[in-house]
């Protein structure tokens, strides 16, 4: 029996060792990464020029706290702000805690200056913000929420891409909107470019603060550091986690000068956030996709990808859609999708993730190939067709 809690439901491998687009099981077993830790692991497992910089770190100073200037963490905030329209950064640990952090820092800002009613914000329907209590609250899926009542105030959910019942929700209570471009765990779901401008007006005509969440988006994944950019976005407040730290733990909020007296001395904080090992791994992993041009690769790539699982979609009338944008896919079966993702695993080797019942989620590293692609893509196309003749 294990010691653990039960709350995660795990596959029965244990990975030991990782090297670029390749894990190994304990008992020796080579898979083909299209997962990444979750979009975490972007530059491959074990990344050599992030290593060699956290070790560097590792050998001088592994912590200090925030009662202290520390100037790796600062050179990682004059970099995210530089690829960024904000210009203050606040350092945390986790994708949660990055979206806490904006909506304490949206409150108090609203409530400062437009008096303290002005606090709901309103999220989307499918839509993923963690764990905590407000952010679970946040999140646009009653399953996180199940059995954690009573969950706090001030949140309104309306229905993604749709203009209409977003606008019918703000009220004089509003603070803020909150929504991922790219809807992750919710099923690879973009947002309409319409919907995006349609944000970006009544956040100016009603005074609202925008937040969008990268925590999964962010960093590159999807062919711009930050996937509000395909859409012309300003946001306010951008929050991330997940690739920034290439597998060390760290979030992060970016935010508008204007936000910054908000969150004054003692206002808000955390003991890790920003710590010098977390932030070296973060400057380290922004440095390493802007020397090798990740970027442009993401693109071209995903391209790649996107083309190739649009011939599978031709051929397997089971595949009913193919979503997403850079190295972010999703592709939606008219089928159950974990018969598919399990197949891939157990018999081929080839690792992928679900985004609900039905869709196929794909987030190789940035380091993928073109060879690695055509494989998994043929791999794919024969358990499509063992799978269908199974069910
Ligand atoms: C994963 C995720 C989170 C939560 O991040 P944690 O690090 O697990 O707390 C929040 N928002 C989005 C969009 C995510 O994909």
């Amino acid at each position: 029996m294990s010691s653990l809690f039960p709350n995660y439901g795990r596959w029965p491998i244990q990975i030991v060792k990782g090297e670029g687009n390749y894990l190994w099981d304990a008992a020796g077993n080579k898979y083909l990464d299209l997962v990444a830790g979750i979009a975490v692991t972007s530059l491959g497992n074990v990344p050599p020029k992030v290593k060699a910089k956290v070790q560097e770190q590792l050998d001088t100073l592994w912590h200090c706290s925030n009662l202290f200037e520390i100037p790796v963490q600062e050179k990682l905030a004059d970099k995210l702000v530089s690829l960024t329209c904000g210009s203050r950064a606040f350092f945390c640990n986790s994708g949660a805690e990055a979206n806490e952090a904006a909506i304490k820092l949206a409150r108090r800002y609203m409530q400062k200056i437009k008096g303290e009613n002005r606090y709901e914000v309103i999220t989307f329907t499918q839509s993923f913000h963690g764990r905590t209590l407000a952010t679970l609250t946040a999140t646009g899926q009653d399953k996180v929420k199940d059995g954690f009542a009573p969950l706090p105030e001030g949140f309104v959910t309306v229905p993604y891409n749709d203009l209409e019942a977003l606008t019918a929700a703000i009220t004089d209570k509003t603070c803020a909107i909150m929504l991922e471009m790219i809807q992750g765990e919710g099923g690879v779901h973009p947002a309409d470019p319409e919907f995006a401008e349609g944000i970006k007006q009544l956040c100016d005509q009603h005074d609202l603060l925008l937040i969008v969440d990268e925590v999964q988006t962010g960093i590159g994944r999807t062919g711009k550091w930050f996937a509000h950019q395909h859409y012309g976005l300003e946001p306010d407040i951008i929050t991330m986690a997940k690739g920034l730290g290439s597998g060390f733990p760290i979030g992060a909020i970016v935010g508008k000068e204007k936000l910054a007296d908000a969150f004054s001395a003692g206002s808000h904080g955390t003991t890790f956030g920003g710590n010098p090992l977390a932030s070296a791994a973060g400057l380290a992993t922004l440095e390493t996709i802007e020397e090798d041009h990740y970027l442009d690769r993401v693109t071209e790539i995903g391209a790649f990808f996107a083309e190739e699982l649009q011939k599978l979609a031709a051929k397997h009338p089971e595949v009913v859609n193919v979503r997403g944008k850079g190295l972010m896919m999703g592709v939606e079966l008219a089928m159950e999708a974990a018969p598919v993702v399990n197949a891939m695993r157990e018999q081929y080797h080839i690792l992928l993730l679900m985004a609900g019942p039905n869709v196929v989620r794909l987030l190789p590293p940035f380091t993928i190939t073109k060879e690695e692609i055509a494989h998994a893509v043929t791999v794919l196309d024969d358990v499509l067709t063992a799978v269908k003749a199974n069910v």
